[in-house]
């Protein structure tokens, strides 16, 4: 890890703002609601980019390209950093919901989904002794959960 002192909301906009150009955004709306304060994280800001990069693009394949988007990023009440990615798509079936974060799960397509990009974010979340979970999912929508402690532990 290359380790640096990072706002864990400024992260997750330098994320958003690396794919909103997508075309697949266009029918999307989106509302992020960060802190007010900064949410001072000890992490690696490119690894981490690519956690929230993977959610939001998991987000917006899931609603098919309509839909809301919502990003939230809050202090925990535990001091932990805490950001929600929302969507408004389908939901996760209960059969394979806790197989989402292993390596080569997907249910998209061939070549539209390799089934990869969870298990990277459950890999540097781990790596930064951070986790995630998803805190809900219906035909309403998703959201994840990711968590993130104050201090990186030592490698
Ligand atoms: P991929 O996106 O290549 O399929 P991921 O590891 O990113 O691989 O995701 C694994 C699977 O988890 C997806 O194929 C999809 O079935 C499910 N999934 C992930 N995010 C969402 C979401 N926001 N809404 C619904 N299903 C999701
Ligand atoms: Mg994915």
């Amino acid at each position: 890890l290359k380790v640096k002192n990072v706002d864990l909301s400024q992260v997750v906009e330098d994320a958003f703002n690396l794919i909103r150009d997508d075309s697949i955004f266009l029918n999307v709306e989106v509302i992020r609601h960060y802190a007010r304060e900064p949410l001072l994280i000890q992490g690696d800001p490119k690894l981490l980019r690519q956690v929230f990069i993977n959610l939001l693009m998991n987000a917006v394949d899931a609603m098919e390209g309509h839909g809301r988007l919502t990003v939230t990023t809050v202090m925990g009440p535990d001091g932990w950093r805490h950001a929600e990615i929302s969507d408004t798509g389908p939901g996760i079936s209960i059969d394979y919901v806790n197989k989402i974060f292993d390596p080569f799960f997907t249910t998209k397509s061939v070549g539209k989904g390799t089934g990869l990009g969870l298990s990277v974010v459950f890999g540097v979340l781990e790596r930064h002794g951070g986790m995630i979970s998803v805190k809900e999912t219906g035909p309403q929508g998703t959201t994840f959960l990711v968590r993130l402690p104050p201090e990186a532990p030592d490698e």
